[in-house]
């Protein structure tokens, strides 16, 4: 049976998979030392939570300097965990930015909070504004959700500066930014808890999975009984005779991570700074051709004491092009494109549901964002491919002021 499939929303879903992208946005590569580590998973007749999801967090936990590192389901998972072990329910403000992946306001609504949306920085910085976050506080905001957009830092020192003066708990969203680090310290590891995804276009791509991770030890309890029904023992423990009973102490859910995609995860963890460091080779080769040329800008300038992820490869497009123009002159060119992120508070649901604030550097700037190919073994010629039909669409008619509608 065939499902009813929604019109396709953008240009980079018009293509089909016969007619594959010369330039795909991401990949994944397949290669033996992944599929071996998924074949010896699976041959060693444990599938669920076991020995190589505690090995995965252990070396996740390592990388990023110490804490506790919990393996769960998916990125999303991580941020509703993170936000209910922070105590974020009905009554309560959780202050996020817009420009963001739509999951962390709708776990902020899914447990009975408001979002309450933030600012950017500017054409340069694109993760949420200090100043701004702190003119959405009110006597009812709990926490804020942080953004490393595209594996960029924040503004860590200031936005943990005026959380613990005002109270608030600080929950990092470090979809983009598994490896980058601030000052030397690992995103993800500087506010109360740290949300990972794993998803199969992340940085540390699994298919789908996703890691908290925390400093506290109480935070870490309470994340270890959610995921896992609010039972005092997993069945690994009980298997290795650690535990022969376990309790309840509060409904939780099943937000585990299994050992086949643990193993990934653990071949793709030694992998990740050489990935990491690729990727930003690329930007940089984009950055050269691209950020000044015909009123194009690259957003994120290198800064000297952050080390970012390179998630993204983001340009800002000069106001008076068409994005949709230039999006399917590079379809045509059979060169993917996406946009990070058409803003959330924007959305229908969150029109009605979210205090509404100006958010005037988001909504000048959210229009004119372009997300490039990027991943880390793209060939020079993909490269190269990208910024000359780029500079074709900017320039081109297609790409002029009036779009085609
Ligand atoms: C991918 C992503 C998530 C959600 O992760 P999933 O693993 O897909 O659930 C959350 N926030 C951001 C910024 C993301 O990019």
């Amino acid at each position: 049976m065939t499902q009813a499939v929604p019109k396709a929303p953008s240009v980079a879903a018009e293509r089909t998979p016969d007619q594959p992208w010369r330039v795909p946005l991401s990949n994944v590569d397949p290669d033996a030392e992944l599929q071996q580590a998924a074949a010896d998973a699976v041959a060693s007749g444990w599938w669920s939570a076991g020995p190589r999801v505690a090995e995965f967090e252990r070396r996740f936990a390592d990388m990023c300097g110490g804490g506790t590192a919990l393996a769960v389901a998916n990125g999303t998972a991580a941020l509703h965990l993170a936000l209910l072990v922070l105590g974020c329910g009905p009554g309560d403000e959780v202050i996020v930015p817009s420009l963001n992946f739509v999951a962390a306001a709708n776990v902020i609504g899914r447990v009975g909070a408001t979002p309450v949306f933030c600012d950017i920085c500017g054409e340069d910085d694109l993760t949420l504004d200090p100043a701004d976050v702190e003119s959405a506080i009110t006597p009812r905001s709990r926490a804020v959700v942080v953004m490393h957009y595209g594996g960029h830092p924040c503004d860590m020192e200031r936005l943990l500066d005026l959380a613990a003066r005002h109270g608030l708990a600080v929950v990092e969203d470090a979809a983009h930014a598994p490896g980058a680090t601030l000052g030397g310290r690992c995103l993800g590891g500087l506010g109360d808890i740290g949300c990972f995804s794993f998803f199969a276009n992340k940085n540390l791509p699994i298919g789908e999975g996703g890691m908290v991770l925390t400093s506290d030890a109480g935070l870490a309890e309470r994340l270890r009984l959610l995921r896992s029904h609010g039972m005092t023992t997993m069945s690994w423990d009980r298997h290795r005779g650690h535990a022969n009973t376990y309790d309840v102490l509060v409904p939780g859910f099943n937000y585990r991570m299994d050992d086949i995609r643990a193993a990934l995860g653990i071949v793709h963890l030694e992998r990740l700074a050489a990935r990491n460091a690729a990727r930003g080779r690329i930007v940089e080769e984009y950055r050269a051709e691209l950020d000044g040329w015909n009123g194009i800008q690259m957003p994120f300038r290198p800064r000297g004491s952050a080390s970012p992820a390179h998630h993204l490869a983001v340009i800002l497009l000069p106001a008076s092009v068409s994005r949709d123009a230039v999006r399917s002159s590079l379809a045509g060119e059979r060169v993917q494109t996406s946009v990070h992120y058409p803003p959330t508070h924007c959305f229908s649901w969150y029109r009605d549901t979210a205090r509404s604030r100006p958010l005037p550097v988001t909504e000048s700037l959210a229009d004119r964002l372009l997300t490039l190919p990027l991943y880390p073994d793209m060939e020079a010629d993909a490269v190269s491919a990208v910024i000359d039909a780029v500079r074709v669409a900017v320039r081109s008619p297609r790409g002029g002021p009036t779009p085609p509608t």
